[in-house]
């Protein structure tokens, strides 16, 4: 019985161990075993102590792989795992880390598990999901354009590089990331404070979500409930910081593709009526 309560933390170690052997053999450098090793292990510990019902354990994988993939893979091994990044390996035609990073996590990964990356590895969020306002404290602004500039731009940024053929794009890559994510850190946290509201970024102005929103809409994992069990309580929304609307079980449920996956409507639930 006990070793059931653990089977979610084994299942997603499994996975992850098959990923991390499977690109290894196939890619060759062992840098992609010990990759998905480590991503894997992180996440299965943070399932453990969900488990054993730690109010931390999500923070722990955040910053066990937030951390990683910022500091190591990005400022460290040079991968630029931001938009302009993914652009750059596209218009190079590498298949690299990066590429594969956004293959798992942001393209193909969340028809699986949704946007388990935004709620568990965002290295951005990872920072936001410290700040004070946890749950929105006002109405969704309608400034969600802004992400479609931002990607646009990305695009074009990028395009530009290739097509002036500006030397060493290599290095501006990993300047972009750095400069990059220190301006995602500062507007994150302005809007935050601004809008009363962690998440705020996620909403309006990262390019991600441009990849994440429509691959989530058809995601194998997301939060259902059970009618019979649920007392209309409301409890479950008033926690959830993506605005869901948790009791609807549609796919087309309002804001159903902004679920982060973070548990908080089902450890919120009194009747235990909710379900991933
Ligand atoms: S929406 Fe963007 S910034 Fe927010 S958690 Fe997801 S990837 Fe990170
Ligand atoms: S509270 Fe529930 S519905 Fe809202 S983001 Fe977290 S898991 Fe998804
Ligand atoms: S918290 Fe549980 S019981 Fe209350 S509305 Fe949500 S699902 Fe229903």
């Amino acid at each position: 019985m006990k070793i059931k309560k653990y089977l979610p933390a084994l299942s997603m170690w499994l996975l992850f161990e098959i990923i991390a052997v499977t690109t290894w053999l196939t890619m060759g450098p062992i840098f992609y075993l010990f990759n998905f090793t480590y991503i894997g292990t992180s996440i299965a510990i943070g399932l453990i102590l969900y488990t054993q019902k730690k109010k931390y354990a999500r923070s722990v994988v955040q910053l066990a792989v937030g951390l990683y993939m910022l500091v190591y893979l990005g400022i460290i091994c040079r991968e630029n795992m931001q938009i302009e990044g993914f652009w750059f390996y596209l218009f190079l035609g590498v298949f690299s880390a990066g590429t594969l990073h956004y293959a798992i996590a942001k393209i193909f990964g969340p028809l699986l598990f949704g946007r388990g990356w935004c709620g568990y590895a965002c290295w951005t969020a990872m920072v936001l999901d410290f700040l004070p306002f946890k749950t929105p404290a006002g109405p969704r602004k309608s400034i969600g354009f802004i992400r479609y500039i931002v990607f646009i731009a990305s695009f074009i940024f990028v395009a530009l590089l290739f097509i002036l053929q500006v030397p060493d794009i290599e290095y501006i890559m990993w300047l972009c990331f750095i400069i990059g994510n220190i301006i995602y850190y500062i507007v994150g946290i302005v809007l935050a404070y601004k809008f009363k509201d962690n998440r705020a970024f996620c909403k309006y102005i990262c390019p991600i979500t441009i990849f994440l929103k429509p691959m989530t809409y058809f995601s194998l994992t997301r939060v259902r409930v059970d009618k019979e069990k649920c007392i209309s309580c409301g409890k479950c929304e008033q926690v959830c910081p993506m605005e869901v609307e948790i009791l609807n079980n549609s796919r087309k449920r309002k804001n159903g593709t902004e679920c982060i996956q973070c548990m908080q409507c089902v450890d919120a639930c009194p009747k235990n009526a909710l379900k991933i």
